[in-house]
């Protein structure tokens, strides 16, 4: 399904949409070793980290019109 990524530094992590509510979404990493967890703001554009999880790692993920691509935090 998804493409294989090289365990380096350049790995992606695709994020899953946990729970919603009307402001907010809970995405959450599926990657046993990593468990990030980020709050995004529908409204406006901000992101919470709730847990770090692999820091090095690009985190993406999207839910209809809400995308997160890793490093917006504005
Ligand atoms: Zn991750």
């Amino acid at each position: 399904m998804t493409p294989d990524t090289p365990a380096s530094s350049a790995a992606a992590h695709e994020m899953v949409c946990e729970a919603e509510t009307p402001a907010e979404v809970l995405f959450v990493c599926p990657e046993q070793a990593c468990g990030r967890r980020v709050v995004v703001g529908k409204s406006h554009p901000r992101l919470t980290v709730l847990t770090r999880g692999d820091f090095r790692a690009r985190h993406v993920g999207s839910l209809g019109a809400i995308r997160i691509d890793g490093l917006k935090t504005a």
